[in-house]
């Protein structure tokens, strides 16, 4: 599927009309012939923590469902609309993990593809945050969690490629 293929939907979440494909702004968007509703696409945006613990390990969550079932994640989640990330990341990480993070500075930003169907493209915030107090309890979508050694990241069972950027960029700090 070609990057702004959105042809999927095809009636006008306004009014119900029939939606078209047209040329607006250089990309092909779904209008509605009815109300001339324009329906925008954009990446979907996630938050997401590097924590280290006081020997330097990095934490890692093994994802329980799919996409990508069984590979390796950083710990985090989609946003809510509205939610300011660093509000979005810590409410994940208790919601995930169970944990309090204090978070120390921003690494980067990331685009990537979650599961390559449609409306899956995302924009990754990365954080760098303190080792958390309190216990680590593996909840919701994640079955283990796992604190890797900088020379043992486990780099070709990653989750998605941003990941493998972001840990770079880290790296290199
Ligand atoms: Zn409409």
């Amino acid at each position: 599927m070609k990057s702004n293929d959105c042809t999927q939907f095809r009636f006008c979440p306004q009014c119900a009309g029939r939606l078209t494909a047209k040329k607006i702004d250089h990309l092909p968007r779904q209008v509605c012939k009815d109300c001339g509703f324009i329906f925008y696409q954009n990446s979907k945006p996630t938050a997401s923590a590097i924590i280290t613990d006081s020997k330097g390990q990095l934490l890692l969550v093994r994802r329980k469902m799919n996409p990508r079932k069984g590979y390796w994640d950083l710990p985090g989640g989609f946003l809510e609309e509205g939610e300011n990330p660093i509000n979005g990341l810590k409410r994940e990480m208790k919601e995930e993990l169970g944990i309090d993070i204090e978070i120390s500075s921003q690494i980067g930003i990331y685009i990537d593809d979650y599961s390559g169907s449609y409306q899956s493209k995302t924009l990754n915030i990365a954080y760098e945050a303190k080792s958390p107090k309190g216990k680590i309890t593996p909840m919701d979508d994640v079955n283990e969690v796992r604190w890797f050694l900088k020379t043992k990241i486990p780099w070709r069972k990653l989750a998605f490629p941003w990941l493998r950027a972001v840990l770079k960029d880290w790296l290199k700090k």
